[in-house]
């Protein structure tokens, strides 16, 4: 097997659900494919790198070149709802729903000083800073419903009222959120229902 092909398929059993045989077909086809549609492809890949910045208010993702994301810069988003999520694809469920007319602050993680992810690897200070700058706040913990979860929501808390915010902001978390499994998984309806009838905590 040529080399080239060999590496092509090496990086490609490392993607999530594709293990060394559907990586074996998908660089079988692209060795096949049409030259144009290849190196379209190649160039999507090179972009996603080049042609991606984080968001500097709630850490989602923003055009290079654009001062901060649409969500945070859109005139009719409430600045002071904001939805705090692990990941980006969980903005994406949530945003999808088409119903939340807050923003969102992405914390780029979980929780979990076991695994050894502490509060310093994540995305936590500038949402303080933005509480800190805010009025009339709510905060939606909408991480999901497991032991990290009380770990955020045990540090966000801690945090607040040792920087004497806890009382200028209300928190709440979606109620019938999923007891497993992961926010993107969720069916629609679920996450509307968790959404509207969420609750004070
Ligand atoms: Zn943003």
């Amino acid at each position: 097997m040529p080399d080239s092909l060999k590496e092509l398929i090496r990086v490609m059993s490392f993607l999530p659900g594709i293990g060394e045989k559907t990586a074996t077909k998908l660089a079988y086809f692209l060795l096949q494919a049409n030259k144009n549609y290849v190196d379209n492809f190649s160039n999507s890949l090179q972009d996603l790198h080049d042609k991606i910045d984080i968001c500097p208010v709630c850490g989602s993702f923003v055009n290079t070149g654009e001062w901060i994301c649409r969500i945070c810069a859109h005139p009719n988003r409430k600045k002071n709802l904001i939805c705090v999520v692990e990941e980006y694809l969980d903005l994406v469920a949530i945003e999808n729903l088409g119903i939340f007319d807050g923003v969102y602050h992405v914390l780029w993680g979980t929780l979990s000083p076991i695994q050894g992810i502490f509060a310093s690897d994540l995305n936590f200070e500038t949402l303080f800073s933005r509480i800190a700058d805010g009025q009339d706040m709510e905060l939606i913990i909408a991480t999901n419903p497991n032991i990290q979860w009380e770990a955020a929501f045990a540090y966000i808390v801690q945090q607040l009222e040792s920087r004497w915010l806890r009382h200028f902001l209300t928190i709440s978390r979606p109620s019938r959120w999923l007891s497993s499994g992961y926010l993107e998984y969720a069916d629609n309806m679920t996450l509307i229902h968790a959404l509207r009838d969420r609750k004070i905590v």
